[in-house]
This record gives structure tokens, sequence and C-alpha cells, in this order.
């Protein structure tokens, strides 16, 4: 579970390293593009407002001109607009409307007749609607049926008209002589006329839908209003001779700036924000959404009088196509390092599972082995305390056993008594059955010796060839009466003996002494005590138990 839990846990760290590095690169790149693309946008604003500088520049000129000329012939206005009209393809009509006051109108309508016959001031039909304020359907159907006669009529009287008397291209713009530029819009148009007087500079008028062509695209109207001039007196004085109207398409303004011919993944908007009234899209691309990319939102200099903002972004396509495959490559390779990563780890764990198991193998194996030998240790020491004949205790663990049980006895105040036995006539009994013989009733005398005595401190050992010594830690009296059990269950065991010179069977003789150990003392005057008391058996007759006397000086022999 801890193990999952880490692999986990690098995973994650891992995976969120990766996206994150994945992350920044994309949007370090996702920021160039955004800058290149508002570099592009920018350098096509740039040209768009390049052109209606250029623009607005020859219109003023044309101004000057004509507020310097004595009279404003329509001849040379037809030339100079023809001219004007080639520089500025985006331009679709120029057109003179003079002022003129309702006393003089006889006079022009009479003047313009001999130019073109039926020349008259002409308002809109109020029949004919705006594009505006009708549906789609019903514009199409009042374009299809487009018929001068019924969209104009004879103008009522009015105190001030700006009739068109001359408009380029006259072949496709010839229909809007005699039209009275204050009866298009007449609120909007007087307002802004009225602006552009007492500015007297070019007006700019909101854009709106051309109500005079079938694809009704919007349409920018320029005033450029013409002062009387000084030189030249006023028959009837006027605050302006008129307007040059200059009428531009926008998308044919914006295509002239390569703005309108943006490629598809782009999008792109050209609102007009000057009034309180909202906003006026002048132009759009099909949708309009941010996508990934970043709004661009670039005021255009106002060149005639109007606040036009362009509001361009890119689209997903433009983002993508220009993405190279450095984040997608980078997520791609921090995943893989991550699987790689895994992997190696999933290896590394397998490697150490597998030391571990061969350790934990070894451990067992030497743990086996110890315990072997171990065993095998203490046989040996059993061994090397075993008698191998008799398998008794050996001299050599006697020995020890007695140092220890002195001192015992000597730390505790208490009696310790020793017995030596030795079977009687031995060297007869070998000589009569054979040594094997004799060695069998060693193993015999020994088993029953070891079998007489129960007591957990008590040890029985053989103490040299066919003797016997016994300790008996903690024992009195009683060492006495276990003494003679053993003399007793010897002679029991009826061992043939036809070689004994005092019995018919195996007899032993024991010699006894007891102690209560004091620092005078010593273990060995306890065993010569003891081996004084068989002497004194043996000389006695054999067979028989002796107490000897245990002293601090030996040598003085008492028999118990
Ligand atoms: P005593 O009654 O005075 O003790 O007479 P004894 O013959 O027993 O004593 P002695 O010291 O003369 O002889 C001891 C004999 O014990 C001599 C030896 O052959 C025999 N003996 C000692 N060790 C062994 C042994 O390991 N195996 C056999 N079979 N005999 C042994
Ligand atoms: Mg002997
Ligand atoms: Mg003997």
């Amino acid at each position: 579970m801890r193990r999952f839990l880490s692999l986990l846990i690098i995973t994650a760290f891992c995976i969120s390293c990766t996206a994150w590095v994945a992350w920044v690169f994309y949007q370090h790149e996702l920021e160039n593009i955004n800058a290149n693309f508002e570099k592009d946008i920018g350098k096509r604003v740039y040209a768009l407002e390049n052109e209606m500088v250029k623009m607005r520049a020859t219109l003023r000129h044309w101004k000057s001109f004509y507020e310097a000329a004595d009279d404003i012939e329509p001849q040379q206005f037809a030339r100079i607009a023809e001219d004007v009209l080639g520089t500025y393809p985006s331009l679709q009509l120029l057109a003179w409307a003079p002022m003129i006051v309702d006393q003089e109108r006889p006079l022009l309508e009479q003047y313009q007749n001999t130019i073109a016959p039926g020349f008259q001031i002409l308002e809109i039909n109020p029949k004919y609607v705006s594009p505006t304020q009708i549906n789609d359907a019903r514009l199409i159907e009042q374009i299809e049926n487009f018929d001068p006669q019924r969209i104009f009529q004879p103008s009522g009287a009015r105190p001030v008209y700006f009739p068109i008397t001359v408009t380029e291209p006259s072949e496709t713009t010839g229909f809007l002589r005699g039209m009275d530029m204050l009866s298009v819009n007449r609120m909007q148009f007087d307002e802004k006329m009225t602006e552009a007087i007492r500015k007297g500079d070019i007006m700019g008028l909101p854009a709106a839908p051309s109500p005079f062509s079938p694809e009704h695209e919007t349409i920018f109207i320029a005033l450029v209003p013409i002062k009387p001039s000084s030189s030249h007196p006023q028959r009837i004085p006027k605050p302006i001779r008129g307007f040059i109207v200059a009428t531009f398409d926008i998308e044919s303004l914006l295509s002239a700036s390569s703005l309108s011919d943006l490629p598809d993944d782009i999008y792109f908007r050209l609102i007009d924000k000057t009034g309180d009234d909202g906003l006026f899209n002048l132009y759009q691309t099909e949708d309009f959404t941010t996508g990934l990319g970043r709004m661009y939102t670039r005021p255009v200099l106002e060149v005639f009088e109007r606040k036009w903002v362009v509001l361009a972004a890119p689209k997903v396509d433009y983002i993508l196509s220009r993405l190279s495959y450095l984040p997608l490559s980078v997520a791609v390779g921090g995943l893989l390092f991550t699987a790689l990563l895994l992997l190696y780890l999933q290896l590394l764990q397998r490697h150490a599972e597998v030391v571990q198991h061969q350790v934990e193998e070894r451990t067992s194996q030497l743990s086996e082995a110890n315990s072997n030998l171990n065993k095998a240790n203490a046989r040996l020491e059993e061994l090397s305390r075993i008698d191998p004949l008799t398998e008794v205790a050996n001299r050599r663990f006697f020995n020890e056993s007695i140092e220890k049980e002195w001192n015992r006895s000597l730390r505790d105040n208490l009696p310790i008594a020793i017995l030596i036995i030795d079977v009687d006539h031995f060297k007869g009994y070998n000589d009569y059955y054979g040594h094997l013989k004799g060695d069998d009733c060693l193993r015999v005398v020994a088993s029953e010796l070891d079998s007489v005595f129960s007591r957990s401190g008590d040890l029985v050992a053989r103490y040299g060839g066919e003797e016997f010594a016994v300790i008996l830690p903690n024992a009195g009296g009683e060492a006495m009466r276990m003494a003679e059990k053993c003399r007793a269950s010897i002679e029991k065991l009826q061992i043939e003996h036809k070689n004994s010179g005092n019995a018919s069977v195996v007899t032993i003789s024991v010699g006894i002494s007891s102690v209560t150990p004091t620092g005078q003392l010593k273990a060995t005057y306890l065993l010569d005590s003891a081996d004084k008391g068989l002497y004194i058996a043996k000389e006695h007759g054999r067979n028989r138990v002796i107490y000897h006397t245990c002293h601090a000086r030996l040598g003085k022999f008492q028999a118990a």
C-alpha cells in the first residue's frame, strides 16, 4: 500500500511538472503568436488610417481650391471628381450639393435644365422607407423594383435646399441629380450640416446601409463644406456655398488597406462608437468570438470626426497553425520519462525484492548452520565431559565439578560428601573373563551406580580404571546411607566373578568422607580423605563402606 502510494505521488509529481513546463512553453508561444497577430493587424489598421488621411488631404485640397475659386463649374467638378475617384477605389460617389435658398430655386432649376433637361429639386418619397427601418424581404423587393420616379418626388417648398447638381460617376449615380441632401435623413443631415458649417471642416456622417443598392452595403458619407469665396461678392449672403459629398463603401475602404481580405482564421470587426447611441457595426467577419487568442482592440485615428475602433482576434485555426510541436513534444517527452521512471522504479523494486529474498534465504541457512554448529558444540562439550566407555562423567569434568561444588558449599555453609568406589579384584576378572567382558562389567557397574543417585546436584564420574567417584553436595549423614546403597546394589547385580578373592560375584569397596567446608580446608583434602576410606575398606576385606573423617592436615587416618 505504501509502495503504491509513493509510486502514485511520484507519478503525480512528474505529470504535474510535465504539464507545468508544457503549459509554460505553450503560453510563451501563444504570447508570441498574439503579439505577431497584433503587429499584423496594427499594420493593416495603419494602412487604413493612411488611406483615410490621404483621402482627407485630397478633399481638403479640393475644398481650399474651391474656396479660392470664383465659380464652381459643373464640368470642372466632374473632371476633378473623376480623377479623385480613380485615385481612391473605395470612393463610390462624389457629388456637388450647393446651398440654395427658396427664392433661388426657380433660377437653379431653369439653369440646370439647360444642362440636362427635366431637372428639379427632389425629395425622397416618404413611402420609400429607409433600409434600416424595414425587413430584408421588403427592402429587396423595393430595390428590385427600383424606379427613381417612385423614390423621388418634387420637393415641397423649404427655406433652404442642398440639391445634388453634379454627381460622379454619372452613369451609375446620375439618378441622384436634383435630390435634396436634406431629404435623405432630415434630422441627422440638419444637425451634421450645421456642425460642418460651424467647424468649416470635413464632417463624417454615421455609416448606414446604402438605400440605393441591392447589396445594401454599408456606406459612409463625408460632407466637405465649401465656404464662400472672400474675393467673390455674394448676391445672397450664405454661410456656405455648398457641400462636396463623398461616399465610401466601407468594405472597399478596408480592402484598400488589406483589412477586408483578411485570412479566414481571423475574427475582425470595425465599429463606430462616436455617438451616445451605442455601437454601429461597420464591418464584421461571419462569426465573432475570441477563441484561444486575445481580443485586440485598436482605436482608429479620428479622420472624419468619427471614433472607429478595430476589434480583432485570432481563430483557433490561426493559433494552431502557428503553434510549434514544442509544447506537445515536452508533454509527450515528460509522460514518456514518467513511464520510464516508473518502469525503472518497478525494476529496482523487483531487484530489491530478489536480493531481500536471497538475504533471507542465506540468513535462514546461516542460522540453521549456526544452530547445527551449536548442537555439535554442545555435543562436543558433552563428549568432552563424558567417559566414552561407561558414559558417566569423566575425570576432567569431575575435577571441575568438585571445585565448583566445594566453593558453593563453602559459600552456603553446607556439608559436602565424596565417595570413592573401586571394583574388587578386577584384575582377576579381566584375567578370567577377558578385557572385553571387563569392559562390559565396568559399563554395567557404572550404569547401576548412576541410577542410585537421582538428586540434581549429585555427580557420578569414572575416576580412573575400575574406580568411580561420586560428589554429593548438601549431604551429611545421608551420604553414608547412599554409599551403602551403592555397595548393596552392585552386589545385588550378581555379576559372576569366579576369580575374586572374597566373593563369587562382582563387589565394590567404598571410601566415604564428608565435611562442611571452611577456609582452612581444600577439596583435595576431602578427596584424599575418601581415598583413605577406600584404602581402609580394601584393607578390611573389601565389599564394604568405610567413612573417613576429613581433617585439615591429612596423614592421620581415622576410620569411622
Ligand atoms: P583390588 O581389589 O585390590 O582393587 O584389586 P584389583 O585387581 O582390582 O586392583 P589392581 O590395581 O591390581 O588391578 C586393576 C585392574 O583393572 C588392572 C587393569 O587391567 C584393570 N583395568 C583398569 N582399567 C580397565 C579398563 O578400562 N578395562 C578393563 N577391562 N580393565 C581395566
Ligand atoms: Mg583400583
Ligand atoms: Mg580394584
